[in-house]
């Protein structure tokens, strides 16, 4: 408990997004989304033993396109080895050194493809791989800045699978659905892409299975348990092959009767797709999918981490329910700053139960790093 007794961080409570015989519509999405997270990070992959360690992250993808949840199959040797390049993620740009710096000293113009964009550029990421201590550089003779590697960029990412959530897939929403799945499945940035929903207790359709893309997983989630067998594979997707070119789809015609318009489309060719994957990747072991704290507001007295057998999600004291990201904020009108006697007597450990979440997720993160000790 906090000084005065009110609120704690968390919550010990049995606790459902969804309350009891409520219907499975009124779970919000990123109280789903959170808890498909939690469930990919302790119970992935859906069949099967799992053989690698797992990244999981949330609302990442391209400019066009954000998936809800992403896991990364990471090969176990190359997670250790990338765990010396830091925690932050490696953009392009730096990717690009990484990826190409040599192990003896060369001029950054000989060692370096040329990436399609000015020199100048180039030097700011060398440098900026420079300070972030993951290459080294030199002044050469002639005042050129030369760089050598500290250790080669491994090969880390096995596979990425996409995860569409949606909590209450009736028939309208696969329809919905489809277009942008069909997208996915054209590109193929993703080894494999699934629809996450909430169990009902009935079993999914096979009519609204056929509104779905054949090539698309359904993943159907227990958001009120969190044991071994809380989710089901109502259908398995096809692996799709992210290594060959994709089709980028950018308009097409919406299929009514007076519709003649084309189709428009533009190819993605592999290495595009190679690149694009590995900064998705990046991205996703850099900030995991706790980072949702970090765009609300743990600091507000009324903020709850509710718990119920390690699931963890944020509740909302004052709205008696899991709130939503968008809702927690300073603008909310039940916003209550935590009271300064609660950041006294060192509570937690220091700050007040607001930097209490904050540490606990990020303890939490980082657990599921490997150690670059061990690589
Ligand atoms: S900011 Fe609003 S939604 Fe967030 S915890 Fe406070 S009262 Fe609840």
């Amino acid at each position: 408990m906090s000084p005065d007794g009110a609120n704690p961080v968390v919550c010990h409570t049995v606790f459902s997004p969804r309350p009891v015989g409520s219907p499975v519509s009124t779970v919000p999405e990123f109280t789903f989304e959170l808890t498909v997270c939690q469930w990919a990070e302790r119970h992935w992959p859906p069949a099967g033993e799992r053989d690698a360690p797992i990244v999981v992250a949330r609302q990442l993808g391209t400019r066009r396109r954000r998936w809800d949840t992403i896991v990364v199959e990471c090969d176990p040797a190359g997670l250790r080895a990338r765990a010396r390049f830091g925690t932050a993620a490696l953009d392009s740009d730096l990717l690009h050194v990484v990826g190409h710096a040599p192990a003896d000293w060369a001029w950054y113009q000989d060692a370096l493809p040329h990436p399609g964009y000015p020199w100048r550029y180039v030097r700011e990421a060398v440098h900026a791989a420079a300070d972030r201590g993951v290459i080294e550089t030199r002044r050469g003779g002639n005042g050129r800045i030369e760089l050598r590697r500290k250790w080669g960029y491994p090969d880390w990412v096995r596979r990425i699978v996409a995860i569409e959530n949606k909590p209450d897939l009736d028939a309208s929403a696969a329809r919905d659905l489809r277009p942008q799945i069909e997208r996915d499945v054209a590109l193929g940035l993703a080894d494999e892409v699934w629809i996450a929903t909430a169990a009902t207790g009935e079993r999914v359709e096979p009519a609204l299975i056929e509104d779905v893309p054949v090539q698309a997983g359904i993943l159907t989630v227990d958001v009120a348990a969190s044991t071994d067998d809380d989710a089901d594979v109502a259908w398995h997707p096809q692996t799709l092959d992210p290594s060959e070119p994709g089709t980028r789809i950018l308009e097409r015609p919406d299929g009514g009767a007076y519709d003649a318009s084309a189709a428009r489309f533009e190819y993605a060719d592999a290495d595009w797709k190679a690149n694009k994957r590995l900064e998705i990747a990046e991205r996703a072991y850099a900030r995991g999918w706790r980072s949702y704290v970090e765009s609300m507001r743990p600091d507000c007295r009324h903020f709850q981490l509710a718990d119920e057998d390690g699931w963890l999600l944020p509740r909302c004291g004052a709205k008696e329910r899991s709130q939503t990201a968008s809702e927690c904020h300073g603008g909310c009108p039940d916003f209550e700053p935590e009271p300064p006697a609660w950041r006294q007597q060192g509570w937690p450990i220091e700050g007040g139960p607001g930097a209490g979440v904050r540490s606990l997720l990020a303890r939490q993160r980082e657990r599921r790093r490997p150690d670059p000790e061990e690589s």
